[in-house]
């Protein structure tokens, strides 16, 4: 009896999953394992803690499904606390497994971890590492990735016409366990986790739950029930609401569902309902997607230096009170403040709000990008190495933007983009008596104004800071 143990990482599904489908074909036994790391949960070297809760809580309910739907199949997960280099080995040597399968990543921590797990087990069992993230295969991108175009568009472009999509791997038929005695789905809690429980908030645009089957009913939502899909390009920009994105961004992130599926159910909606432009829009983004995955592979470790890919010399200014205040979402520009409060009390914000909060941090209060990103990696459920990383780069002028000078004026944007104050005053119900012509500016209302709405003691009527280039 040949055994093989897949080790499950950000990839926590069994349709399109090469490592699970590939160990079920060559093993008679297959453990599916994942490591419940406590690194993942430690500071950061930039003293930020590196996952909250609410996205814990997100890949407890995915192990937890992922459990459910491997059973189903005669098999089940195995969750270990530690690392996987320290437990991987142990599990080799008490099932007898020959070899441990499982989906490669493109980041620093990630690369270490695999390399970390290779010299633990120093040749007792083969470890074979699939690429299994992205649309487009590395090995199929029309140029090696090491010689990946500096600007998305090129890319883009020649991936679109040179690079077909590869079929997706059917999730397994059965799966036949080895003997041993560990229980199989069981998992920690949050508390035993050092974690406090962190509900999501109700005004919430989604309460994401975790796991595969979550995504496709969120797939099934948006592609199906609603047919909201078709509208995506003219929607995509918005602030408040469930479907004016996919949302499928948390369980991308997790790898509950893989761009690949996505991929062949936007075809498969193409020719049953409609082809437009929102449905090639919505593989235009995951395209961006992958394409910051290859420069987290091409650059390395740049894309955590202040000067990122472009070797910058970024003027970088550190000022508590002004992070803090950004943090907190206390910097008195509702824009910024709303999608921060929405950021900490549900784990989500728009890409809209992202650009617009990240510019802010960068160009106008002009701290280290890589503080922001810091927090957004706590903060965010759909957190993800490279996109998150690769974005604050990008904002912040040392990542991929083709332009130099690019500047959001955050009080146009929220203008355009909120244009009657609904958003702002979702997430700041004490702007709520504020005329609508006036609640991106409540620092210019009148004292009596001020006064009469409650805001005179509030940083809505003295801002952190007010950019002169918002030339009011
Ligand atoms: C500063 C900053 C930080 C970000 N951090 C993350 C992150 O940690 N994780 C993450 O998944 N996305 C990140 N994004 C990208 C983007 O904001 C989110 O993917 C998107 O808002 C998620 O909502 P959605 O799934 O409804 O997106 P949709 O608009 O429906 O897009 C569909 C999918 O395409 C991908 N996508 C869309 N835009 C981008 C983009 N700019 N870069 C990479 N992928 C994209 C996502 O996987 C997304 O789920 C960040 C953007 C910025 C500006």
């Amino acid at each position: 009896m040949k055994t093989a143990l897949v080790w499950f990482r950000n990839d926590l599904r069994t349709a399109d999953h090469e490592a699970l489908y590939r160990a079920t074909e060559n093993f008679d036994r297959v453990l599916p394992v994942y490591c419940i790391d406590e690194n993942h949960l430690k500071e950061s070297w930039l003293g930020i803690q590196k996952m909250g809760a609410k996205r814990m809580q997100f890949i407890l309910e995915s192990l937890d499904d992922l459990h459910k739907n491997l059973a189903k199949q005669g098999g089940g997960l195995l969750v270990v606390r530690g690392a996987p280099a320290d437990v991987l080995p142990e599990l080799c040597a008490e099932y007898g497994a020959e070899a441990v399968y499982a989906h490669k990543e493109a980041t620093r921590e990630e690369r270490d971890e695999e390399e970390a797990v290779k010299k633990a087990l120093d040749g007792r069992a083969e470890v074979k590492f699939y690429w299994g993230t992205t649309l487009t295969h590395i090995n199929d991108l029309p140029f090696p990735h090491t010689e990946l175009p500096d600007v998305f568009t090129a890319f883009r472009k020649k991936a679109e016409k040179q690079s077909e999509v590869r079929a997706l791997f059917p999730a397994p038929e059965s799966v036949h366990l080895p003997e041993g005695n560990r229980e199989l789905g069981e998992l920690p809690s949050l508390s035993d986790l050092g974690l406090g429980t962190e509900p999501i908030d109700p005004r919430a645009a989604i309460a994401f739950k975790g796991g595969e089957s979550e995504a496709w009913k969120r797939l099934n939502h948006y592609f199906g029930e609603t047919q909201k899909l078709a509208e995506y390009k003219h929607t995509r920009n918005g602030l408040l609401g469930l479907d004016y994105s996919s949302k499928f961004s948390a369980w991308l992130a997790h790898g509950c569902i893989s761009p690949r599926s996505i991929f062949y159910e936007v075809e498969t909606f193409e020719r049953e309902v409609k082809k437009n432009q929102s449905t090639y829009w919505l593989v235009f983004e995951l395209r961006w997607r992958d394409y910051f995955r290859f420069v987290a592979a091409r650059f390395g470790d740049k894309l955590f230096y202040p000067g990122g890919i472009r070797d910058e010399r970024p003027h970088i200014w550190r000022d508590d009170a002004r992070i803090e205040a950004w943090k907190a979402g206390k910097t008195g520009i509702p824009f910024v403040d709303a999608n921060m409060i929405e950021l900490r009390e549900t784990g989500f914000m728009s890409n809209r709000g992202r650009q617009n909060v990240a510019s802010f941090f960068v160009k106008d209060l002009q701290q280290d990008w890589r503080i922001g990103a810091a927090w957004f990696e706590q903060q965010l459920i759909d957190y993800d190495v490279a996109s998150n990383w690769a974005n604050w780069a990008y904002v912040a002028g040392v990542g991929n933007d083709p332009r130099d000078d690019r500047y959001f004026n955050i009080l146009t944007q929220a203008k355009r983009y909120d244009s009657k104050g609904e958003y702002v005053k979702h997430w700041l119900p004490e702007l709520s008596h504020i005329r609508p012509e006036m609640v991106h500016t409540p620092w210019l209302l009148s004292k009596d104004e001020k006064k009469l709405t409650e805001i005179e003691n509030t940083p809505y009527a003295r801002p952190v800071m007010v950019p002169d280039r918002w030339k009011l």
